[in-house]
Formats: C-alpha cells, structure tokens, sequence
C-alpha cells in the first residue's frame, strides 16, 4: 500500500503591484517601477479596484496588529512578503497636555516607537521593499534626512537585499550610525537633501535600483495611509476633529487625508474629517508658506535648521499638502529652532515621551496654534510624533548640564536633596 503523498500546496498568492496612473492627466501607466507620468510630469498613483470588496470593522478588529490589517488599501493583490509586522503603533492620550492647551482631548500618535527603526518612514518602506520584492528588484536605496535611511537600511538587512542609502554629509550622529550599523552602502554627499534627491533620481535611472522614494513613491507614499487608518481604529472607529503633523516632502500630511477619506468612504468612520495643521521649522517652510499665501507656486528653500528630518527646501508634495491644509479647514504653523527644543523637553516632562527635532516641531506648533485660537475648547486633537527623540540627542544635550556630580558619599546626597528643599 503507497501513502498518498499530499504535496505541499503554497496558499499564498504571488504578490502584484496594482496598475498606476497620473494624478494630474489620468493616463495609464499600468503597474511599473516608475513615479512620473510620461505625459504630463505629475504624479503617478496606484489605481483601486472600486468594486473590490472591503473589510468591515469586525474583520479588521480579528487581523494580526500590523499595517497589513488594512491591505485592500494598499497598492497589492496577493500577499507581502517583507515586513509583516510593521506598524499599529501606540496612540496614547495625554490630559496633562490638553489642560495645557485648552482643548477637550488630546492624543500622541507614537510613531517614534515604530518597529523597527524608530519612525514612520517603517510605513512608507514596508509597501515600497514588497513592490521591489513583486517587480524583481534586488538592490534597494533611497534619498534621505535620515530617518528613511534608517528604515530602509533595517529593512534591507532583514530582507536579505543589498542596499545603496544617499544622505547629505553632515547628518546628526544617531541618524549615521542607526543606518551604518545595519551595512548598507551609506553614501555621504556634499550637499542638501534637495542635491542629494536629484542625484537619486538619475541613480535610479542609472542602475535600475528601487529608490523607494522616487522610481518606488507611487507604492511607498500608500504606506503614510495607514497611520490615519490607526488612529481612527484606535479611537474606537471615530476621527479627531483636528490632527497635527510634521511636513518634509509633504506626503504624509497628503496620505493621511487620503487615508480619512477612504476610511470615511468605507463607512468604517462617520464623522466630518479633521482639520490638518502642518508644521515645519523657521529655517525650511516652503509648504507653510505657500499655505499661507494661497496660491499655487512653491518657493524652494535652502535649509537652515536643527530640525534635519524636515529639512527638504524643495517638496515633492508640497503643492497637495498646502491645498490639503486649507481646504480642510487647517493651516500651516512655523516654529523656531529655540521653540522646538523647548516644546521636546516640555513634551518629555509632561507625557514621558522623548520626541527628535520633528516632535519638537510638531509639538510647538501645536502650542502655537492652540495659543492663537485655532484650537478649540472642544476639539479633539491628535498630534504625530514621527521620530525618536533618541536620534537626535544633541538638541537637548544641554540637559545633562543640570545634573550634578558627586562622590559615592551620603552626605554629599544630604546636601544636595536640602540645597533642593532650599
Ligand atoms: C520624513 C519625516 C516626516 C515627514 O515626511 P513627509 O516627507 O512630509 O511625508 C516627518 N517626520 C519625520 C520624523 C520624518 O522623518
Ligand atoms: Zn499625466
């Protein structure tokens, strides 16, 4: 008698990019490695099947606590490969900081305690590294203010991809080694984030590579998408009345809108969408200040501020995050580089959350506006901590200053616990 041999059947669905098509013009692209509409320049989008069918709020509720509990928002058929369990970071309340500002609730969305390095950017990565793994791309890359490097260095060294990462020289130390820890090919260049991303673009073109942000961006701005599908889940399927954000290229302000849209539009939320603020530093504020004056010509910027992470003079989304910012009732705020350090430490005090240069930003901002009125009594405010303050400790080294030095002696405690009570 032969025992039948059941061959191992492989469930899993080979994974497809979806098919993209231009924003601007709506022509078809179909599913390529590639961001630019060859028509008319703008910016290529995944294209959803309007018909296909959507989770309720039960089904989502039973999935694995990752971003792809939200898959039929994401640019695939079929099923990921890489970075399975990235995301559903923690959305805490803060009343201490509400009573501050004066407003009815209060919520840190903590993308500084992304797996696995540290800040949102896991999002955009995890869909970009599975559109490389789906188009046969081997070696990986992107152009960075740091945290992207960070992210798409972890991401490669799990995958097993090799991994070619351009960031300006002069990047704080955290950013460096939290990237050259993981072996990549960490490229140095002289010169800012906007030199280093046009360099990236003929880099992708040169060697066929998958610079996640600029050949890959149509597959890896979706992942920003799920941050807003997060938060309204972790709401208990409600949606804040306004929500605060840090700017850099502009794409997370512009995915977290299209995310509220798309969960309002499934019928998994039901109220009015938030109003978006977005906040960027004195020394780089192209996107603000084209809010601010409402027309429709971004201004690029050289950038001069502690705030590196943000720190792009020339914003690929910045036309879209400047309409999303005005038209939903929101606006744009600056802050210095002294009101950003001020507000990480006044962060760190009240909640015991540690925030990089870009929650200082996105924190004084927030100040900033509830202080001008534009926060209310009886708004429910969410405010996204993007990053760990952990990357950019020299913004807040001055703090070891206030803690003294003593011998191993108890006296020398007595003394300084009554020079305290003094
Ligand atoms: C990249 C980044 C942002 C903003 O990114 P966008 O380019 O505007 O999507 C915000 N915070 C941190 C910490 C970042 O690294
Ligand atoms: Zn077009």
């Amino acid at each position: 008698m032969s025992a039948t041999l059941t061959p191992q059947i492989d469930r899993a669905r080979s994974l497809t990019p979806l098919p993209l098509a231009c924003a601007s013009c709506g022509h078809g692209a179909g599913a390529t490695p590639d961001a630019i509409c060859s028509n008319c320049l703008g910016p290529l989008e995944p294209v959803y099947d309007a018909a296909r069918r959507l989770p309720t709020r039960e089904e989502i509720a039973a999935r694995p606590r990752s971003l792809w509990r939200y898959r039929e928002w994401l640019p695939f058929e079929g099923d990921p490969v890489h970075a399975l369990d990235v995301g559903w970071t923690p959305l805490v309340e803060a009343p201490r900081l509400a009573a501050r500002l004066g407003v009815a609730r209060l919520w840190l969305k903590l993308d500084a305690h992304s797996f696995p390095s540290l800040s949102f950017k896991d999002r955009v990565v995890t869909t970009a590294i599975n559109a490389a793994e789906a188009f046969g791309i081997d070696v990986i890359g992107c152009a960075s203010t740091g945290n992207l490097a960070n992210a798409v260095a972890a991401a490669a060294a799990r995958a097993g991809k090799p991994a070619w990462i351009f960031v300006p020289e002069d990047l704080e130390i955290g950013k460096l080694v939290a990237t050259t820890v993981f072996a990549p090919n960490l490229v140095r260049v002289r010169g800012n984030y906007d030199d280093v991303n046009r360099l990236c673009a003929q880099v992708a073109d040169r060697f066929g590579w998958g610079i996640v942000n600029v050949n890959l961006r149509a597959y890896y701005g979706e992942g920003s998408k799920t941050m807003a599908f997060e938060i309204a889940e972790q709401l208990g399927w409600r949606l804040p009345t306004a929500v605060v954000t840090p700017m850099a290229g502009g794409s997370l302000v512009t995915k977290l809108r299209k995310g509220f849209t798309e969960a309002r539009d499934a019928g998994l939320v039901a109220r009015e969408l938030p109003r978006q603020y977005g906040a960027q530093a004195e020394g780089c504020a192209p996107i603000v200040r084209l809010a601010d004056r409402g027309d429709d010509v971004l201004i690029p910027e050289v950038p001069s501020t502690i705030a590196r992470s943000l720190a792009i003079g020339n914003p690929a989304d910045g036309l879209f995050a400047s309409r999303i910012l005005r038209h939903s009732g929101g606006a744009g705020q600056v802050v210095s580089d002294h009101e950003l350090v001020a507000a990480i430490r006044l962060l760190a005090e009240t909640t015991g959350i540690f925030a990089e240069t870009a929650g200082g930003v996105t924190m004084a901002a927030t100040l900033k506006l509830a202080e001008q009125g534009k926060l209310r009594a009886d708004d429910e405010v969410v405010v996204c901590l993007t990053g760990h303050g952990l990357k950019t400790v020299e913004a807040v080294q001055d703090t070891i200053l206030d803690a003294p030095i003593i011998a191993p002696k108890i006296r020398e405690v007595a003394a300084l616990v009554a020079s305290h009570a003094a």
